[in-house]
């Protein structure tokens, strides 16, 4: 648990508190300054180690929350202003425990734990439902603009929430010495009549958007057993969303009767939560006891999800332990069990890619990946797997094309830097590494590789240099605006 490590490397952030965009006579924070806002907490996030960008995992939750959006927006609870100023991105962190939160702006956090404890696709959609419920209903903004409540505070508290658990000293220390030591004790507490709102719209969402409401209940019933135990750090979604009774007696009232069960797990969602469990790095113990259980007495009697699951854990656990013989052994024992899920199998192929390419085998992990896919774990393991085998040139097309629709994707940018590097195309790679910084919100990194690139395209001759010349002006005005927007703001 180390968002807050971030903080530490980035002492801004303490200042941040008391350096709010401005506001008016306590009306409510515009689309714009909420996203500005978003934008300063995630730059923070995205240098925190813990922060993965596995594509894998965020290709299966960002499907979740579009087919919300999708929802939000047909049903009139997704302003159009907000669905166009908001970021709508999802970070994802390794950390173990069981949380979930929005930012501002339209950005979600995910722990790795949260994902690899639910049992359905309907239970992980119940907790984006209800955080984006959150975001569309401006209840960060209506929080932050509260008149009656000590604004800084509480900014700093939804800032920093994830950071109460924190286990990190250092950060704590950080905390201190900005003079906010009371933000310790809270985290970015939303008014019970918002959290009502916020699983009622929430609820509201599923149906519509493909998924069984049930999950509330489903994911409720987890929260309620995890309350009876002891609090032991390890639910902070629990501190920031205290379960009460009322909550579980609305939701379950609200599921029509006769539809109490809950839908069977996908055997996509199966191998999906048990990748989040392997990838919330637990340490090499658990990753071998992952490698051991399907060679466990009776492990052949299983039922096929509960096998799946395992051997698909086996597999990336011994790819995390650089055994591919192991690996791929898994992996083989797994392909027989997804043959009729087309979705589960297209998992499988992904985890082959991704074992051939950490053993070293570009053109294996080519053989596993289909040709011409447009989904992003495809095109982003299909680019590495051709820079490993000598052939960057082959991927660059479909990722130019990938980044027009998302320029807001800082790894596919600094894959496409790599293959332009590989390609003796220096200008380009310069670029993209800026268009990276830009994605994850450093204007000051990414201003700094722009002005390389300046000085690189002056010392160049080559036509198409001039275009990618001029290219880089435009946007490294746009960062200096940029970042002249945000001094503005301190
Ligand atoms: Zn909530």
């Amino acid at each position: 648990m180390t968002w807050g490590a971030c903080l530490v490397a980035c002492p801004a952030w303490v200042t941040a508190q008391t350096s709010l965009p401005t506001l008016g006579d306590g009306s409510e924070l515009t689309a714009s300054a909420e996203r500005r806002l978003g934008e300063r907490i995630v730059r923070a996030l995205y240098r925190d180690p813990e922060h993965i960008d596995d594509p894998v995992l965020a290709d299966y939750v960002q499907g979740i929350l579009q087919a919300l959006l999708g929802a939000a927006r047909a049903g009139g609870t997704l302003s159009p202003e907000i669905d166009e100023r908001f970021a709508w991105d999802i970070l994802l962190s390794r950390d173990r425990t069981v949380n979930a939160f929005a930012l501002p702006g339209g950005y979600l956090g995910v722990h790795l734990g949260l994902i690899g404890l639910t049992s359905t696709r309907d239970e992980l959609a119940s907790v984006l439902a209800h955080e984006l419920s959150h975001v569309t209903q401006r209840h960060i903004s209506r929080l932050i603009t509260d008149q009656d409540r000590q604004t800084p505070l509480l900014l700093g508290a939804m800032l920093l929430g994830a950071l109460a658990a924190s286990k990190n000293p250092a950060a704590t220390q950080a905390l201190v010495v900005g003079g906010q030591a009371l933000v310790l004790q809270n985290q970015l507490n939303f008014s019970r009549t918002m959290e009502r709102e916020a699983d009622r719209m929430g609820y509201g969402l599923m149906a519509p958007a493909g998924f069984a409401p049930q999950g509330f209940v489903g994911m409720f019933d987890k929260l309620q057993q995890a309350n009876r135990l002891n609090d032991n750090g390890s639910w902070p979604y629990l501190r920031s969303h205290p379960l009460t009774t009322e909550r579980i007696a609305d939701m379950q009232a609200r599921i029509p009767p006769g539809q109490a069960t809950a839908q069977p797990p996908t055997l996509e969602h199966t191998l999906i939560a048990a990748r989040a469990r392997v990838l919330a790095s637990p340490g090499v113990d658990a990753l071998r006891q992952w490698i051991a259980e399907p060679q466990a007495t009776g492990f052949a009697s299983q039922p096929v999800p509960r096998r799946a699951a395992a051997l698909y854990a086996a597999a990336l656990a011994s790819n995390q332990l650089r055994d591919a013989a192991g690996a791929r052994a898994a992996a083989r024992a797994l392909d027989d069990l997804l043959r009729d899920e087309p979705a589960a199998r297209r998992l499988g192929r992904l985890l082959n890619a991704e074992i051939e390419l950490a053993a070293g085998d570009g053109d294996a992990a080519l053989a596993a990946l289909p040709e011409g896919s447009a989904r992003r774990p495809e095109l982003l393991l299909r680019m590495q797997a051709l820079l490993h085998a000598g052939r960057p040139g082959e991927g660059t097309a479909a990722l130019q094309t990938w980044i027009v629709v998302h320029p807001g994707d800082a790894s596919a940018w600094q894959l496409l830097a790599s293959a332009w590097q590989a390609l003796g195309q220096p200008l380009r790679a310069v670029r993209a590494e800026a268009e990276a910084h830009a994605a994850r919100c450093d204007y000051g990194a990414a201003l700094d590789r722009f002005r390389a690139g300046q000085d690189l395209a002056r010392r160049s001759t080559a036509a198409a240099d001039h275009i990618e010349a001029s290219i880089i002006d435009i946007r490294l005005r746009a960062m200096e605006s940029l970042l002249r927007e945000q001094a503005a703001e301190r």
